[in-house]
C-alpha cells in the first residue's frame, strides 16, 4: 500500500471508528468515474462490475446537468409546492400497474422499506413480517429486525420469521420442482406467527435476492406467495432497490417475473444515479388508510434536486434503451460465462437476469461445496486486472456482476478476458 492510502487508513479507523467496512485487502482510492469505468488516485482505471447506484453510468452529463441546474435555482424541502416532485411521480408511477398509483419519496431504501412496513402494519393490524433467510433490506431499527443477514439469530423479535431463500441450485430444494416447493414453505412461515398468536402483516422481499447470493426467484413463486399471504391477510411488498429500472432486462421491475402486482413496491439506490433518493410506490387506498392515522413528512426525500435526478435518470434509460441494453449485453455476457465454465470446474453455476450475474464458485461440482476462500482470491485477482467485482452470499462464494447499466459487449470481453486469466492463475 503508498503512503497516502495507508494515511488515509488510519485517519478513516480514527475518525470514523471499527463499524465501518472496506473491500479490498489494499482498499481502492477511486477518485473519478466516468460511463462503467473508475479511476484510482494513480490515474489506473477499473472496469466497474460492482456498482449499481451509478445506474446509467458514472457522473452521466444529463444526470449531471439535471443536478447542477436545480441547484442554481432552487433547493428546500418538501413542504412547498413544486413541480419536480409531481412530475416525477407521474413519470415513476406511469412505470406501474394502474393500481400502483401513489409514490412517497424518501432518501434511502432503507427508510423506503420502513415507510412500507408502517403502511403494512397500519393497513392489516398485524405486526408480523415474513422474510427470506438471508436478507438485506437495510439499516433502522424496524428494518435492521428483518435484514436477516445482518442480525444475529438470537436477536431476532418473534414477530419476524423466515422462508428459505429459493435456491434451486445450492439449497435444500434443487431443480425443476424446487420454485413450487420453496413457494410452499410460505405455509410454514404463516403457521409459526399463527401459533405466536402474532398477526402477518406482509411479506417482502428482494425480487433478485441479492443477499442470498443474486437469486431470481423461480417461476411462479412470487406470484404464489402473494396469493397466500394475501388470504392470510397481509401484504406482499416487492423490495426493487437493487433489480428494479430495467436491470433485469426483460423486464423494468423485478417481481414482473411472475404476472401479478405486488401490494407496496420499494425502490431506491439506482433511482437519483448516486444522488439520494428514493420512494414507496403503492395504491392509494392503503395510503388513504394509512394517512388516516398518521402523516408523512420527509425532510429531503422527493426535494427538488433529488427529483431533476430521479427525472434525468428515467430519460437517459429511455432515450439510450438501457434497459435492452441490459437484456442483450446480459446474454451476451451469459453465453460468455458458459463457455468459461466449459473450461473452468471451478465455476459451478452461472445465473441471473439481465446486468445482474452470478457465477457460483465451488470446490466440487458434483457437491457444489462452496469455494469460498478460492472467491476471495478471484476478487482480489479482477481487481490486479482492473476490474472491480464483488462477492455475495451465505457462504461468501458468489461473485456478484452487477455493472453500470451502459455496460457494453467490448466490456465484458475485457471482463471476460480478465477473469479468464485469473482463473487460469488460481
Ligand atoms: N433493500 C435492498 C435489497 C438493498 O440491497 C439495500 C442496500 N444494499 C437496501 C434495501 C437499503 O438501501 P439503503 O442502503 O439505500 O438504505
Amino acid at each position: 500500500m503508498d503512503k497516502n492510502s495507508k494515511h488515509m487508513l488510519d485517519r478513516r479507523r480514527r475518525l470514523l471508528g471499527p463499524a465501518y467496512r472496506l473491500f479490498y485487502r489494499e482498499p481502492v482510492h477511486i477518485v473519478r468515474g466516468e460511463g462503467v469505468w473508475l479511476y484510482d488516485q494513480a490515474g489506473d482505471r477499473y472496469l466497474d462490475m460492482y456498482n449499481n447506484v451509478p445506474h446509467v453510468g458514472h457522473c452521466h452529463p444529463h444526470v449531471v446537468s439535471a443536478i447542477t441546474d436545480q441547484v442554481k435555482s432552487l433547493n428546500t424541502h418538501t413542504r412547498y409546492l413544486h413541480a419536480n416532485v409531481l412530475d416525477y411521480a407521474e413519470r415513476l408511477t406511469a412505470k406501474f400497474p394502474d393500481e400502483l398509483d401513489t409514490a412517497m419519496f424518501s432518501c434511502t431504501g432503507s427508510e423506503a422499506n420502513e415507510l412500507a412496513l408502517r403502511i403494512a402494519r397500519t393497513c392489516t393490524g398485524g405486526t408480523g413480517i415474513i422474510v427470506t433467510d438471508f436478507a438485506y433490506h437495510g439499516n433502522t431499527k424496524a428494518i435492521y429486525e428483518i435484514s436477516t443477514e445482518d442480525i444475529p439469530s438470537d436477536e431476532v423479535p418473534e414477530y419476524v420469521v423466515t422462508v428459505p431463500t429459493p435456491d434451486v441450485y445450492a439449497g435444500e430444494f434443487q431443480g425443476k420442482d424446487g420454485g413450487s416447493r420453496y413457494a410452499e414453505c410460505i405455509y410454514d412461515a404463516l403457521s409459526l406467527l399463527k401459533h405466536r398468536g402474532i398477526k402477518p402483516a406482509a411479506f417482502i422481499i428482494d425480487t433478485i435476492i441479492s443477499s442470498g447470493g443474486v437469486v431470481a426467484t423461480p417461476l411462479g413463486y412470487l406470484a404464489k406467495i402473494a396469493e397466500v399471504v394475501r388470504e392470510a391477510g397481509a401484504l406482499f411488498v416487492a423490495d426493487e432497490v437493487q433489480p428494479g429500472f430495467g436491470r433485469t432486462g426483460r423486464n423494468f421491475w423485478g417481481y414482473q417475473i411472475d404476472d401479478f402486482v405486488p401490494d407496496i413496491v420499494t425502490m431506491g439506490k439506482p433511482m437519483g444515479n448516486g444522488h439520494p433518493l428514493a420512494a414507496t410506490v403503492t395504491r392509494r387506498e392503503l395510503v388513504d388508510e394509512f394517512a388516516a392515522h398518521t402523516s408523512y413528512f420527509n425532510t429531503f426525500g422527493g426535494n427538488p434536486v433529488s427529483c431533476a435526478a430521479g427525472l434525468a435518470v428515467l430519460d437517459v434509460i429511455e432515450n439510450e434503451k438501457l434497459q435492452e441494453n441490459a437484456l442483450e449485453v446480459g446474454l451476451y455476457l451469459n453465453q460468455k460465462l458458459e463457455m468459461l465454465s466449459e473450461k473452468h470446474e471451478v465455476i459451478g453455476d452461472v445465473r441471473g437476469e439481465g446486468l445482474f450475474k452470478a457465477v457460483e464458485l465451488v470446490a466440487d461440482r458434483a457437491a457444489r461445496t462452496p469455494a469460498t476462500e478460492i472467491t476471495a482470491d478471484v476478487v482480489e485477482g479482477l481487481r490486479k486486472h482492473g476490474i472491480l467485482a464483488g462477492s455475495i452470499g451465505k457462504t461468501n462464494n458468489i461473485l456478484k456482476l452487477r455493472p453500470p447499466m451502459v455496460f457494453s459487449k467490448e466490456n465484458a470481453e475485457f471482463f471476460i478476458q480478465g477473469f479468464d486469466e485469473v482463473l487460469c492463475g488460481l
